[in-house]
């Protein structure tokens, strides 16, 4: 026996088809990488190009294009991660190509993802952090899916001999809640049933979602915390106007705290607070492992009190280690990636490190919304001693500019500070937000302020505020 050096023998005699099996074994990336050489045309750009071209150039093009997106770490209206450590970074790289959903194949990050799952139980008082489930998903949106989805079908379950006969499911939330409970309720035909904002009350009353409850209603969302000015709703409260409630109707609604933000802070920096599952009305939890959790996008989290809260039926099941693994997701294939940086965060952080790291976001927001307060152009919704998060309005006699006009000009200088106007009850109220986060250093919030005291002579100079369209300014709030 020998091994086979240079061509091989063809099997039908000819040189040419030999060749052809030769050019085969070529990746079509290896091609000549003459920067540039023999462009003469640029390329199409809603179309494929006819041929290859050499990665140096490739790159240069996307990259350059590039350079026109915003500043990430100067976007205050973002609560995604925009700075890690090059060791998660360099992490991150090493599993660009695993995918989630391979158990089998990639064990080890599997592994991780049960670990970070059974320290959010731990960390969200879980009553039996070993028996709570959970799974990682895209983020907050696909969790609260997912979270929704048990809600609905527990619901179902109960009311069998009423749905889909004749019943009609609704959900119950505050009008302030992010967009992922519109979808849900769309995607999933859900009667949506919103508790307005009430003069300087800006989030769910908790008795005014009580009496929006019925038979059914498949449960009650509460936030922690509101992405319109920072605030935790009143979990608590809402848990115990629900107890009241069952016991004058015998409903016996579950609460879904979706703690996007909230779910990473309030553990580190409010541990008085009681809004998880110690409260035996709390059947699950989603948080964004990308906002607060502090990692790239896109990793979120969504956890349920103990398997009776999560229907069986919903769980499907993939090969692991020769058994199988329960997975509960509405994609199949997805990055492991982000999972491998959540778990490298908690490793790296601890319980100290996220406090350190969350106090610090906080102290900055309530020293920066305490600055904007002073000005006397501005008054403060919110402080910030929630979520890091904090809204704020012109002062009452201001009648020259608008925030718009200031989220406007922050923009020349660089800085993303949304301007958006409140839901109903308060359509009447527009407001500016800073979100804070760990990156958003106090160096930084002093040059925002140094910006803002720049530009306010000036737009105290106009005659009134620029026309503006307002749905164009409010898109990008959330
Ligand atoms: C950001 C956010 C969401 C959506 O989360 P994604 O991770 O962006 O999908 C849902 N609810 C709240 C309260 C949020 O802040």
């Amino acid at each position: 026996m020998s091994l086979h050096r240079g061509a091989p023998p063809s099997h039908d005699g000819s040189d040419e088809h030999s060749a052809e099996m030769r050019r085969l074994s070529l990746n079509p990336f290896y091609g000549a990488a003459d920067p540039v050489g023999d462009m003469t045309s640029a390329p199409p750009l809603h179309r494929l190009a006819d041929g290859p071209m050499p990665p140096s150039t490739a790159y240069q093009l996307v990259h350059d294009e590039l350079l026109l997106d915003g500043n990430s770490r100067l976007n205050l209206a973002t609560f995604v991660t925009t700075w890690m450590e090059p060791q998660a970074g360099i992490l991150m790289g090493e599993c660009r190509d695993k995918n989630m959903i391979d158990k089998d194949e990639y064990p080890r990050t599997a592994e991780l993802e049960r670990r970070c799952v059974a320290m959010l139980a731990d960390l969200w008082n879980a009553p039996d952090p070993v028996t709570a489930v959970g799974c990682s998903t895209t983020g907050s949106s696909e969790a609260c899916m997912l979270a929704g989805l048990a809600l609905k079908r527990r619901w179902a379950t109960r009311n069998a001999a009423r749905y889909p006969a004749t019943a009609r499911p609704n959900l119950v939330m505050g009008i302030n809640v992010q967009v992922c409970w519109e979808k849900f309720c769309n995607f999933w035909e859900v009667e949506m049933r919103q508790v307005p904002m009430e003069g300087d009350r800006f989030h769910l009353d908790p008795q005014a979602a009580a009496d929006l409850c019925d038979e059914n209603t498949i449960g009650v969302v509460a936030v922690l915390g509101s992405t319109f000015d920072g605030s935790y709703e009143p979990v608590a409260e809402l848990c115990a106007a629900l107890d009241a409630l069952q016991e004058r109707t015998g409903f016996d609604i579950p609460v879904h705290v979706d703690g996007a933000s909230g779910a990473m802070v309030a553990p580190f920096l409010d541990e008085d607070l009681v809004w998880d599952f110690r409260l035996p009305r709390v059947s699950s939890i989603n948080t964004s492992g990308h906002k607060y959790g502090l990692v790239y996008p896109g990793v979120g989290w969504a956890l349920w009190r103990s398997p009776a809260e999560l229907p069986e039926e919903l769980v499907f099941r993939v090969n692991y280690l020769g058994g199988e693994m329960p997975t509960f997701a509405l994609n199949f294939s997805r990055p492991g990636a982000q999972v491998v940086a959540q778990y490298y965060t908690f490793l790296r952080l601890g319980w100290d490190g996220y406090r350190a790291v969350q106090q610090t976001a906080r102290d900055i927001a309530t020293h920066l919304s305490a600055r904007i307060g002073a000005m006397a152009e501005f008054r403060l919704l919110t402080r910030g001693d929630e979520l890091p998060v904090f809204a704020f309005t012109t002062a009452p006699g201001v009648t020259n500019f608008d925030v718009f006009d200031v989220s406007r000009r922050l923009r020349e200088r660089g800085w993303l500070v949304p301007a958006y106007t409140f839901p109903a009850n308060r359509e009447d109220l527009d407001v500016l937000r800073v979100v804070c986060r760990n990156g958003f250093s106090a160096d930084l919030a002093e040059l925002l302020i140094d910006d803002l005291q720049k530009l306010l002579p000036e737009l105290r100079a106009q005659d009134h505020p620029s026309a503006r369209d307002k749905t164009a300014a409010t898109s990008f709030h959330h």
